[in-house]
């Protein structure tokens, strides 16, 4: 009898789907195997931070996979087991119950982690939100409008900020720039942005970091370096990810701050691939590498490396303009290509008053990304001409040389 090809994916959230769909889309008929550590079915993250934890959703609503279609596509989920080593010499990956599971290729999603300062989880009432057991955690934390601290101002706490003071918690926001976001957004944009937050009641402690956190078993104070204190029932650790790739150490598969890959996605162990949050690929069309820890990125990147896996090299390799979207305090964020807070930026529509705006990124006369308040039209034109051209001029008069918007 002839074997069939057994294609395994590590890691069962939106890459590996998404990797797992298009293989059967494009007629893969041998076997297809997805090792998911959580023992549910694989859910979307997004909604952690916004629905789910507002209480509008429960997590049955958000499945990316129900098993009904998992049968249908004929797949053998392995959930609630890790990956624990690879042997790429001889073509298996062990899983933590000792299995050996042979593969003709393999896709790496491990996705990210929460970082977390030593010692800060020894007190009850601190918080990551990265699973959705840890946005019921949280959920539940919430009740009775507590005292909420929230360290770390990026998209997943700014939106935590968001829904908590939704919920009508006591909420502020500690983050050592001078503003949430300035990290990816520069400093202008991400002060106007700010008021946002403040208009909704959020309290925002920016310029200082957090030093300890301090009480008896459960969080009461936060401390930051420049000696002020914030008081809190709950705290929100929102500091960052890691990629998990600790499972990979002694493979001999190449990790620095992600699984290295070559603009195709595979990485240095043959026929083996990555893809998502966990992946640092050479986008061709930025000349750069890149590690992205967004949504579309993972969905788009599980789906290309099915394809290769089939198909082979793909002409161009894979070339996606990053996107990367943010609800927060009722209006949506929206972010294209690869803005660097030393960019050169001005707003080319609309108003930070009438909280609809565009915001360019220049850098060396050339586009270098896009952030679109409550304007999904205008973006969806410059996500366009990204994808063509990789950035355009500007002309002498200043205005870009071609309209963005339709
Ligand atoms: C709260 C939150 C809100 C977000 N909101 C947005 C948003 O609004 N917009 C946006 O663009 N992006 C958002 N994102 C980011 C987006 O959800 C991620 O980029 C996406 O989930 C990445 O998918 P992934 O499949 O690469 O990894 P993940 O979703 O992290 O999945 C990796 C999976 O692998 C499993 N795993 C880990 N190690 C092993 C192992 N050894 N063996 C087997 N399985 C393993 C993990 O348990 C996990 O289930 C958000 C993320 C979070 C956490």
């Amino acid at each position: 009898m002839v074997r069939k090809r057994r294609v395994v994916v590590a890691g069962a959230s939106l890459a590996n789907v998404r990797t797992a769909r298009a293989l059967r889309d494009r007629g893969f008929d041998g076997e297809v195997v997805l090792v998911g550590a959580e023992r549910c079915l694989p859910y979307d993250r997004p909604p952690l931070s916004k629905q789910l934890l507002a209480g509008k959703v429960d997590p049955g609503d958000i499945q990316l996979l129900s098993r009904e279609e998992a049968e249908a596509l004929d797949l053998d989920l392995r959930l609630g087991c890790r990956a624990s080593s690879l042997d790429p010499a001889r073509r298996v990956l062990e899983l933590d119950t000792g299995e050996p599971l042979r593969y003709d290729g393999l896709v790496i999603a491990t996705g990210s982690a929460p970082r977390m300062p030593a010692g800060w989880d020894a007190l009850a009432g601190v918080h990551v939100l990265r699973t959705a057991d840890d946005a019921l955690a949280l959920r539940s934390a919430l009740v009775g409008s507590p005292r909420v601290a929230v360290v770390g101002g990026g998209f997943v706490g700014c939106e935590v900020a968001s829904t908590a003071r939704g919920l009508g918690c006591d909420v502020t926001l500690i983050e050592p720039l001078v503003a949430p976001m300035a990290r990816v957004l520069g400093d202008e944009i991400a002060l106007d942005i700010a008021g946002m937050a403040l208009d909704a009641g959020v309290r925002l402690c920016c310029g200082a970091a957090v030093e300890r956190l301090e009480g008896s078993e459960r969080v009461e104070r936060v401390h930051l370096t420049d000696g002020s204190v914030v008081h809190a029932d709950a705290v929100v650790v929102g500091i960052g990810a890691r990629p998990v790739t600790d499972w990979l150490s002694g493979s001999g598969v190449r990790v620095t701050d992600g699984v290295v890959c070559d603009e195709h996605c595979a990485t240095s162990a043959p026929d083996v691939y990555a893809a998502g949050d966990v992946a640092r690929w050479r986008n061709p069309l930025f000349g750069r590498d890149m590690r992205i820890e967004h949504w579309t990125n993972a969905s788009e990147q599980g789906a290309f490396v099915a394809r290769t896996l089939l198909e082979g090299r793909q002409h161009g390799g894979y070339a996606p303009v990053p996107f990367a979207w943010s609800d927060q305090h009722g209006v949506k964020l929206q972010i294209a290509g690869v803005p660097d807070p030393s960019d050169r930026v001005r707003i080319v529509e609309g108003s930070v008053a009438e909280r609809r705006f565009v915001a360019v990124y220049q850098r060396e006369e050339r586009l270098s990304g896009v952030l679109a308040v409550n304007s999904p039209r205008a973006m969806i034109t410059y996500r366009r001409r990204f994808a063509q051209e990789g950035g355009f001029a500007e002309q002498a008069d200043g205005r870009l040389a071609a309209s963005p918007v339709a």
